[in-house]
Formats: structure tokens, C-alpha cells, sequence
């Protein structure tokens, strides 16, 4: 599934999850928009879960998406800050981070 993040009709700022007023102007008039991509800020490994003896380890990252908000995305394998991936949703609607064997687009940084 594609991951969705929401854009003010009426200031253009962009957020992520959904929000019932916009936190810069505080209409609520969103239109959802498709991001398909990223680019790491930091990463972390989580190696000690509750209920999982021997599971391998879940790498996490902070994922600045091109349309500007961050999301938290569970990374397929180990990446560093500066890669850039393709985002998804999974049917648990958890995010899911694919290295990007082409560049993606520059966030648009607002
Ligand atoms: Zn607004």
C-alpha cells in the first residue's frame, strides 16, 4: 500500500499522520498525497524484544519523505543516514523502507 501523508488546501503545509486542523493555519482542508520515497536522518537496531529469544534484529530508521514530514520506517536491511529508500505500508499499516537502487527525488524541505 502506498503511504499517504496530508497537504493543507490552504497553506500548503504538509503532515503526517492526519490531523483534524492544520497546527500553521488551523483550517481543516487536507488533500492526501502519495509519498513514494525518502532519505534516512538516523537509524537504530533493536536487538532485545519482549517475547523474542533469537529473532534477528528490526532495523529502525527516522525517514525524512519528500514531501517533508518524517515517519519512523522499519528498514528491510541495515541502511545508514544519507540513504535514500522507497516507503510502503504494509497490511498491518506499519512503514516499511526498501533501499533504492535509484535515486529519489530532494525532499521538499519547507
Ligand atoms: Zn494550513
Amino acid at each position: 500500500m502506498n503511504l499517504v501523508v496530508f497537504r493543507c488546501g490552504q497553506c500548503d503545509t504538509v503532515v503526517f499522520p492526519a490531523r483534524y486542523f492544520c497546527p500553521h493555519c488551523g483550517v481543516a482542508d487536507w488533500e492526501a498525497q502519495v509519498v513514494e520515497a525518502g532519505t534516512i536522518e538516523e537509524t537504530t537496531a533493536v536487538r532485545h524484544r519482549v517475547g523474542a529469544q533469537h529473532g534477528e534484529a528490526v532495523h529502525l530508521a527516522t525517514v525524512r519523505t519528500t514531501a517533508g514530514p518524517r515517519v519512523i520506517a522499519r528498514l528491510d536491511k541495515p541502511m545508514h543516514a544519507g540513504d535514500t529508500l522507497w516507503l510502503e505500508l504494509d497490511d498491518a499499516m506499519r512503514v516499511l523502507g526498501h533501499a533504492a537502487r535509484q535515486s529519489v527525488p530532494d525532499p521538499q524541505i519547507r
